[in-house]
């Protein structure tokens, strides 16, 4: 018998501070250090298992570079440690300025889909309420923002319709643009245990490379990078020919339309009938007889669930994308049921929760409604108890605009002076790198992170930070599920909660009132930030009303909402009567200016005339804005690697990991290789339009002849990839076309 032993002294409540997936932890803490991490056994998102990084992610807590104190940058450039009072009052005095000199918009906010949900909120707030700015921006532009039109503009509602449950309801399980074993891989071990437990359950990947999800597909559908929205018209089209479609659900539930005008379904069939599968190989390089076998087991399985990521999203046409396999799940009628769902999986924590629910983008204010929207600018600027009008109505600059505006007092075409980030590295993970550093380096730069990063290097001001674990808040996982972390231990040294350097920068400002959780206690502030938030969310589509602070504290797996009244046990299933409480919601039908049918099974909430359809869209075939040429004869694309989080600020402080992939590396096929005399490990120059960056060669069969693949996760300047990448963005989403650019190679010769 083996005496068990606790090796610590308390386990604390929380999520998983990296990916999307949301795992639920327990944080391990003994003498008031964070000492182990575990998986939380009833979280209904991972059931206590985590991947490496969850589990080790406590070890950077403590690493010795982490930044402990304020710090302003001095005439001779260098650094001082400075007082908390100094440097807040440096900010606010600095910010004043700006705003008197160049207007309210000179002064920028860019967040992070890792920042709490209160954090984001309380910054959003200060400057849409405050400040008067719609200058609000974060890094979720980068990965979820064509994920986000996509929902709405097929369904009217932003995030998923169904749930992680699906998965283990599927009878077919679609990946497209995901490489979920290693991105997601507490999602891929759900994936892989059903399959292990029901063989008959089909797995289709859609992607570039055979990557290791790629690898344990039934069938794997290969595309050039951009091209695979010929591939999905072309299975509608396979679909439509063998009378697998659902033509019931689509007379009852769907409209075909091109954005201008609605049409018949004749016309939709007429449409797709260009993408023939022998066509489409031609174009894709996907072969058609794996484009006939997946449009089968799609339509034909009794429930299909789509999974996907940055591979749709970070694209020139990604909201495009986005709308071609919901149409597919539309068309088949593979939604709104168990099992059958269109999934977008989120990259980061807090991306869903943090930034697109409390609207801390540009465009949008809390319950994910346009500032454009005189009645709810209205609703939020009684909630804030500001004056009618006080809100702007005009959008700011999107992620890319921003950042291609800001710059020095002596730049006048730069009129964004000065930008306060958190939680964020813009300086290693914008694409394009080297056209927006300078202005990065001229602004004013304010940064809030727990580690010196790529971006600290450029800032006049760098505020000491704590990590998730050292404050608490809540996190919104991609399954619309809101978890609370509690906090467990106190952050080092002088380093502070987000949301505590919020409140104080806002009480320089003048903005006291607006937020009034300016105190030592995270979790009292967290609790007073949430409780303002949900009072925002409670008569709209993205209700949390009932996903109280003192209920999220209870929950051992958190609240999916919509959660519209106290003791509302969330919804698994969006847009069905009987399992989106939204139907009985009166102030929802109030918000919608009809009542919803009382004999309608499922209402979506494209359509506010009271007909309850989602979109069947006519999307024309567009490829990426860049394509291989005599020239830049590859395709290159970028994505992470298990270990890893991002750009590297937290993993590669994580002994473990960092030592497991110390760094980045290029992928080549071997015909490609053997063209240019490349062997494993020679470095590689790989040279697009906008940059180059230097590496060590993998050769692999894993990526299509003339297709290359850099992770992008490394800090050392010769391997950051971002130099290299496009930024080109999709005109809807505004999101950036980091998975597609066009380069050429050659072997480096160290000179
Ligand atoms: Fe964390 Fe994602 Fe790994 Fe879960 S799968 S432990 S959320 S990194």
């Amino acid at each position: 018998k083996v005496e068990s032993k606790e090796i610590v002294d308390k386990w604390v409540k929380g999520t998983c501070r990296f990916c999307g997936t949301g795992c639920g932890v327990y944080v391990g803490v003994k003498d008031g250090k964070v000492v182990a991490i575990k998986g939380n056994p009833e979280a209904k998102t991972n059931f206590g298992f985590l991947c490496v990084k969850g589990f080790l992610a406590y070890k950077c807590m403590y690493h010795p570079d982490r930044l402990k104190y304020p710090m302003i940058r001095q005439k001779d450039g260098k650094f001082k440690r400075v007082s908390w009072d100094e440097a807040l009052d440096y900010v606010a005095k600095k910010f004043k300025y700006f705003h008197k000199k160049y207007g309210k918009d000179s002064v920028a906010y860019y967040g992070s889909g890792q920042c709490t949900t209160e954090e984001s909120y309380t910054f959003n707030k200060l400057w849409k309420g405050g400040f008067r700015s719609n200058m609000v921006e974060g890094n979720p532009r980068l990965c979820m923002a064509s994920a986000v039109g996509g929902y709405i503009t097929t369904f009217g509602s932003d995030e998923p319709v169904g749930s992680y449950a699906d998965i283990e309801n599927a009878k077919c399980i679609f990946l497209v643009g995901s490489n979920t074993s290693e991105c997601h891989p507490i999602i891929f071990r759900r994936i892989m245990r059903h399959k292990l437990r029901n063989p008959d359950v089909k797995i289709i990947v859609c992607e570039p490379r055979k990557t290791n999800t790629a690898k344990i597909a039934d069938l794997w559908l290969p595309v050039d990078p951009g091209t695979d929205l010929a591939v999905f018209h072309s299975m509608a089209r396979e679909i439509i020919k063998n009378n697998w479609h659902d033509k019931k659900f689509i007379d009852a539930h769907t409209r075909i339309t091109d954005g201008k005008n609605v049409y018949s379904f004749d016309k939709y069939v007429e449409f797709v009938e260009q993408f023939k599968p022998e066509v489409v190989e031609k174009l894709t390089r996907c072969p058609a007889e794996n484009i006939r076998k997946a449009a089968k087991w799609f339509a034909t399985s009794g429930a299909t669930m789509t999974l996907w990521t940055m591979g749709l999203n970070q694209r020139t046409r990604g909201v495009w994308a986005n709308n071609l396999i919901h149409n597919l799940h539309l068309i088949t009628g593979n939604i709104c049921k168990p099992g059958a769902d269109s999934f977008s999986l989120t990259g980061q924590p807090n991306a869903c929760g943090g930034v697109r629910e409390t609207g801390s983008l540009c465009h949008l204010l809390p319950g994910t409604k346009p500032v454009k929207d005189k009645k709810w600018r209205t609703h939020v600027e009684k909630v804030w108890g500001l004056k009618p009008g006080t809100i702007d109505p005009k959008p700011g600059f999107h992620t890319m605009k921003m950042f291609d505006s800001l710059g020095g007092e002596n730049d006048p075409n730069k009129p964004i002076k000065a930008m306060l980030t958190s939680t964020t590295n813009p300086a290693q993970s914008l694409p394009n790198l080297n056209r927006y550093i300078k202005g990065m380096k001229d602004a004013f730069l304010v940064v809030l992170d727990i580690f010196p990063t790529k971006t600290t290097q450029l800032a006049d001001v760098v505020l000491p930070a704590a990590f998730l674990y050292e404050k608490g808040g809540v996190y919104g996982c991609s399954e619309r599920r809101s978890q609370l972390t509690e906090k467990a231990v106190n952050p080092p040294g002088e380093a502070k909660p987000d949301i505590w350097i919020a409140a104080q920068i806002a009480k320089r400002m003048g903005f006291e009132k607006l937020i009034p959780w300016n105190m030592d206690d995270s979790m009292k502030a967290n609790e007073m930030a949430w409780t303002d938030y949900i009072t925002v969310t409670k008569d709209s589509d993205h209700s949390l009303w009932g996903a109280t602070y003192d209920r999220l504290k209870k929950e051992k797996a958190g609240i999916q909402w919509p959660c519209p009244y106290p003791g509302h046990p969330g919804t698994y299933k969006r847009y069905v009567r009987g399992m989106d409480p939204m139907f009985e919601h009166e102030e929802f039908k109030r918000f919608f200016g009809k009542k919803i049918p009382d004999d309608a099974k499922i209402y979506f909430y494209m359509d506010k005339k009271g007909e309850g359809r989602a979109n069947i869209w006519l999307r024309p075939y567009k490829g990426p804005a860049e394509v291989p040429d005599a020239e830049y004869p590859f395709y290159l694309t970028t994505g992470r690697v298990i270990a890893h989080w991002h750009t590297g600020t937290m993993t590669m402080r994580i002994p473990e990991i960092a030592r497991s992939y110390p760094y980045a590396y290029i992928e080549i096929h071997p015909d490609d290789a053997r063209k240019y005399n490349i062997f494993e490990g020679d470095l590689v120059e790989v040279i697009s339009r906008r940059g180059k960056a230097i590496l060590p060669a993998r050769i692999t069969k894993n990526s299509l002849p003339g297709v290359l693949f850099v992770p992008w996760f490394d800090q050392e300047i010769s391997r950051m990839i971002n130099f290299v990448c496009n930024d080109a963005v999709d005109p809807g989403s505004k999101e950036p076309e980091f998975k597609i650019a066009a380069v050429k190679i050659r072997k480096y010769s160290g000179s």
